[in-house]
């Protein structure tokens, strides 16, 4: 089979995501940048399938420049189009998780960018984390918002939906969501306690520097 290694990740990590409780059962999606017969494209989790079903021939190749299927047999995530638009506008992208994880989801039912409370912040590539408008999902304009909320970011809540990320690789797309899920979890905590003090510009520009050089293995 085409890509098989590739199609054992994705299973890896969709698994993951209903073992860390980052998406229950069958939602969310996880995509992997890929080449096959030489197109580029996206190998992506199947719709609506339970992750611990997923069999390798369940996962399906995308074209980046298809707008539909390129295989009528199989049935892609109903988000291959967000996920297919971060491929094309981002170069850096190289996997990336969706999840409807607790405390993002329920952040994003508020509408709004997470501002700085904690430097952490920095991890989505800016001095806050975004939240794309709400819109049907599945749909071109859910795309649009997520593609405008990931401007100089690689990570973006949606609104009454979750949280979207990417990485260089899936391990990296994953901590990053798993990264989003943790701070979401803090601010509601922050929250309840009252409006908590949000770090000024000059420091969030200072912290931002720092964490260039952060992550080492
Ligand atoms: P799919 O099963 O079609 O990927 O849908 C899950 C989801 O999270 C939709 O936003
Ligand atoms: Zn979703």
């Amino acid at each position: 089979m085409k890509n098989l290694e590739q199609r054992n990740q994705i299973i890896e990590y969709s698994l993951k995501l209903n073992s860390t409780n980052l998406s229950p059962l069958r939602s969310g999606n996880i995509s992997l940048r890929g080449i096959e017969d030489d197109i580029e494209g996206y190998l992506i989790t199947p719709s609506g399938k339970k992750y611990e079903t997923l069999k390798p021939e369940d996962i399906v190749f995308m074209g980046l420049n298809e707008d539909e299927k390129n295989d009528p047999t199989k049935k892609p995530s109903s988000e291959w189009r967000f996920h297919r638009d971060i491929y094309k506008n981002k170069k850096e992208a190289h996997a990336i998780v969706h999840a409807h994880s607790p405390h993002a989801t329920a952040v994003s039912s508020h509408g709004k960018p997470i501002p700085p409370f904690h430097y952490m912040i920095a991890l989505a590539g800016g001095d806050d984390i975004k939240c794309a408008e709400y819109a049907t999902f599945g749909t071109k304009e859910l795309s649009k918002n997520v593609i405008k909320s990931l401007e100089n970011r690689s990570a973006c809540l949606m609104s009454n939906h979750g949280q979207v990320a990417f990485g260089k690789n899936l391990d990296d797309a994953f901590e990053l969501a798993q990264e989003i899920e943790n701070i979401c979890h803090q601010y509601t905590i922050a929250l309840k306690l009252g409006q908590p003090k949000i770090l000024s510009f000059e420091e969030m520009k200072k912290v931002l520097d720092k964490a260039k050089n952060y992550k080492k293995g």
